[in-house]
């Protein structure tokens, strides 16, 4: 089968809505787990050492919200 016109049939329908954890569209309807943070498979959050570059970043940062996946405004300092 070709990628063009004839493969489009296939594409129909929705695999992967919204994660409630983590906020990604990677939460897999039918199986009902997350591909991303293993959000339905697992309690703890699914990682490998392989990503520990991006996720190190995100959680120093702590600017994604474990739920909404949001990027989270700064808090003013307190002086
Ligand atoms: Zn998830």
């Amino acid at each position: 089968m070709t990628k063009g016109t004839p493969a489009f049939g296939r594409k129909i329908g929705v695999k992967h809505i919204r994660c409630r954890r983590c906020g990604r569209v990677a939460f897999h309807v039918k199986k009902s787990k997350c591909a991303a943070c293993g959000f339905g498979k697992t309690r703890k959050i699914r990682k490998f050492n392989w990503q520990m570059k991006n996720y190190r970043r995100l959680r120093k940062q702590q600017k994604v919200r474990p739920k909404t996946g949001k990027i989270r405004k700064d808090k003013k300092k307190k002086k």
